[in-house]
C-alpha cells in the first residue's frame, strides 16, 4: 500500500503532523509503537505537563482540538517570575505588558495526545506496530513491519521520539551529551494560591519550575543532579514537601502534599541532518532540549507547522513536494531557529552552575537589571512567545 506521507510516531508531534497533513488532503498513514491512548477522562492526571506557547495554541486550534483541549482542562499562566537568590530581584513577564490575554497555558501530555488521537480515527493508524526495516531513496520509502506488512511511501516523516529508530535506519548521526540530571516530575499543593504565576528558581544544582494548574495545585519540574535527584526521589512525602518548599523559598508558602515523583534523565541532542531520501525529521527525533525553557513541545509544534507550510506551497507550486531540494527549505528554517534555542537553554544552564560562581552571582543580581532593560526582556519575551 503506497500513502503520500507516512508519520512514524504518535506522540503530541508525530499525531499533530499526521493531522494537519490528512487536512491539507494528502494521505497520510501513521505507526505507533505502542497501543492508541484511551478516551481521555475527567478524572485522568498526567505528571507531564507542557507549558504551551501561543504558537502551539494556534497549531492547535487550526486542528480543530483546542476547544476540547480547553473544556477539559487547560491553565492559563498570565505572570511567569523567575530568580536566583531572592524572588524580590525576579525577571518578570506579564501578559498585560505584552498585550496579551495570557503568556501561555500549562495542558498535561495525555490530554493533548488523547485528543489529537480523538481526530485521528479519520486516517489509517496502525498501533502496536514494531519496524523492523526501512528503506530510503529518492523516489520514495519502503517500510517493514514486523508482522510481516510492508508500507510504501513518497514521503516518511519521523516523529519518532530522541531514541529515534528512524534516523538510525537512516544513518543520521547527532550531536549529544547527558546533563547528568533527572527532572523530579510530580503535582503539588501549597499554602498559597499560585496566581496564574509560572516559577522558576535557579538553584546551584539546577532549575525547579512550580507551574500552575488548574485545580489549584502546581506542577513541579525540579532539574537535579543524578545523586540529588536519587535522594529527592527517595524521600517520604512529608521529607519531600519541606526540602521543595525551602528550595523554592516559600515563594507560595508551605508545600502541603505531594503525588508521587517520577525522575527523568535529562539530555541535549541535536541531529546533525533533518533530512535524508525521503524521510524528515520532527519534534524530539530531531533535537532534545533541557526543561528549563519549556521549550520542547514547542519547538516540535513549529517544526510542524513549517514543514506543513512547506509542503503546501511546493503543492501550490506544482513542484515536487517531496524532493530533498524541497525540503532542503524546511530544514534549513527549523535548523537556525532550533539551534538558537539549544543554545540558549545549554548556555543558561552552564550559567547557574557553579563552576561559574562569578557569573552565577551576577546573573543572581543581573535578573532584576535585565527587568529593568526594556529592550532585552521584550526580546525574550518575543523568543518564549514563538518557538
Ligand atoms: C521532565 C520534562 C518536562 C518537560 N516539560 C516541557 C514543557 O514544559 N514544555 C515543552 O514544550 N516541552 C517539555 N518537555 C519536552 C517534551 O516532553 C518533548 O519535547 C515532547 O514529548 C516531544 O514530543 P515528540 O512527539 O517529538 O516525541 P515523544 O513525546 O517522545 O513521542 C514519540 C512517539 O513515538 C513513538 N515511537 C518511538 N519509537 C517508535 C518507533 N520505532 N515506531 C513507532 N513509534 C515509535 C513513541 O511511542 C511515542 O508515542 C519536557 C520534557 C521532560 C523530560
Amino acid at each position: 500500500m503506497r500513502h503520500d506521507i507516512i508519520v512514524v510516531g504518535g506522540g503530541p508531534v508525530g499525531a499533530a503532523a499526521a493531522l494537519a497533513l490528512h487536512d491539507q488532503g494528502l494521505d497520510v498513514a501513521l505507526i505507533e509503537r505502542r497501543a492508541a491512548p484511551r478516551a481521555w477522562q475527567a478524572n485522568d492526571y498526567d505528571l507531564r505537563v507542557y507549558a504551551l506557547a501561543p504558537s502551539s495554541q494556534q497549531l492547535l486550534a487550526d486542528l480543530n482540538v483546542w476547544d476540547a483541549l480547553a473544556a477539559a482542562r487547560i491553565s492559563p499562566y498570565t505572570q511567569m517570575k523567575i530568580w536566583q537568590r531572592d524572588p524580590e530581584l525576579s525577571l518578570k513577564f506579564s501578559a498585560a505588558d505584552a498585550g496579551r490575554t495570557q503568556l501561555g497555558w500549562i495542558v498535561e501530555h495525555g490530554l493533548i495526545t488523547a485528543t489529537l488521537w480523538s481526530r485521528l480515527q479519520a486516517l489509517p493508524c496502525h498501533t502496536q506496530a514494531e519496524i523492523e526495516a526501512a528503506q530510503f531513496d529518492d523516489d520514495g520509502a519502503s517500510l517493514q513491519l514486523r508482522d510481516g506488512r510492508k508500507l510504501q511511501a513518497r514521503l516518511i516523516v519521523a516523529a519518532d521520539g530522541a531514541d529515534s529508530q528512524m534516523r538510525r535506519l537512516a544513518g543520521i548521526e547527532t550531536l549529544s551529551w547527558r546533563y547528568g540530571q533527572r527532572a523530579i516530575v510530580c503535582h503539588v499543593r501549597t499554602e498559597q494560591a499560585h496566581r496564574q504565576t509560572a516559577w522558576q528558581r535557579f538553584l546551584k544544582s539546577g532549575p525547579l519550575a512550580l507551574l500552575p494548574l488548574a485545580d489549584g495545585r502546581s506542577s513541579i519540574v525540579w532539574s537535579a543532579d543524578d545523586a540529588l535527584a536519587e535522594e529527592l526521589l527517595a524521600l517520604d512525602d512529608a521529607a519531600f514537601c519541606a526540602r521543595l518548599g525551602a528550595a523554592a523559598e516559600q515563594v507560595l508558602g508551605a508545600v502541603l502534599e505531594t503525588t508521587g515523583r517520577i525522575g527523568v534523565p535529562l539530555q541535549l541532542l541535536h541531529a546533525r541532518e533533518y533530512l535524508a531520501p525521503s524521510l524528515v525529521l520532527v519534534g524530539d527525533a530531531a533535537h532534545a532540549v533541557h526543561p528549563l525553557a519549556g521549550q520542547g513541545v514547542n519547538l516540535g509544534f513549529a517544526d510542524v507547522q513549517t514543514l506543513v507550510a512547506t509542503i503546501v506551497s511546493a503543492r501550490r507550486a506544482r513542484r515536487d513536494w517531496g524532493s530533498a531540494r524541497t525540503l532542503a527549505r524546511y530544514a534549513r528554517a527549523r535548523k537556525a531557529h532550533n539551534l538558537e534555542m539549544l543554545a540558549l537553554t545549554d548556555t543558561l544552564y552552564r550559567a547557574f552552575r557553579p563552576a561559574l560562581p562569578g557569573l552565577r552571582a551576577a546573573l543572581g543580581f543581573g535578573m532584576g537589571a535585565i527587568d529593568r532593560t526594556a529592550p532585552l526582556k521584550s526580546w525574550l519575551a518575543r523568543r518564549a512567545a514563538q518557538a
